[in-house]
């Protein structure tokens, strides 16, 4: 068991377990974009650990980068504006495959596809390491799932809590009193 600030958490997903699962789903992607020359786009900052993973699980060429999601109140009565920021490649024509840490409600998820699309991708993907589809919202699941999971808060392998955590080779679930 570890503690994160004032919290109490226990081993969950074991490292061996989400390699073994990357693997899969790397050698997946590498049987279906075979020359495509996919570009994934992570999300950061979660996806880190699973995109450096997934990554050498690829047995094709394919290119990454990274982005973060900002929301920023706009001077229109729009309210607020959602933005993408660091994306430098031209994604027009290319295989995206969209790359996240955890899908809960979805929300994210949606935003990054809308924002993707407008720059004529040739196709988007998803795929995530977690999903809760119990909190899902969205229309359709993540094309690439590592681990279905119970509403639970997680962290690890990339994953924090209030910014500690993320360097944990294990995921780990909240521990209930
Ligand atoms: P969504 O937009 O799908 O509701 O959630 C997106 C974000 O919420 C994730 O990228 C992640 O940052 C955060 N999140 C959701 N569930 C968890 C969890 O169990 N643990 C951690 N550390 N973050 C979570």
């Amino acid at each position: 068991m570890i503690t994160l600030h004032d919290k109490v958490f226990e081993p969950f997903i074991l490292e061996d377990e989400i390699l073994d699962r990357i693997g899969t789903i790397g050698t997946s992607l590498s049987a279906e974009y075979a020359g495509k020359n996919p570009l994934f786009i992570a999300v950061l900052n979660g996806s880190f650990m699973v995109a450096s993973d997934l990554m050498k699980s690829m047995s094709i060429p394919c290119e990454i980068s990274f982005v973060k999601v900002s929301s920023y109140h706009g001077t229109s009565s729009t309210g607020r504006v959602d933005e993408l920021i660091g994306l430098n490649t031209d994604i027009k024509a290319r295989h995206i495959i969209l790359l996240e840490d955890i899908v809960d409600t979805g929300v994210t998820v949606d935003k990054v596809v809308k924002l993707l699309s407008v720059a004529e991708p040739a196709s988007v993907k998803t795929c995530t390491l977690l999903f809760k589809p119990d909190a899902f919202k969205g229309k359709k699941s993540p094309d690439y799932i590592g681990f279905t999971v119970p509403e639970l808060f997680v962290v690890g392998y990339g994953l924090d809590y209030d910014e500690l955590g993320r360097n944990l080779r294990d995921i780990y679930k909240l521990k209930e009193d």
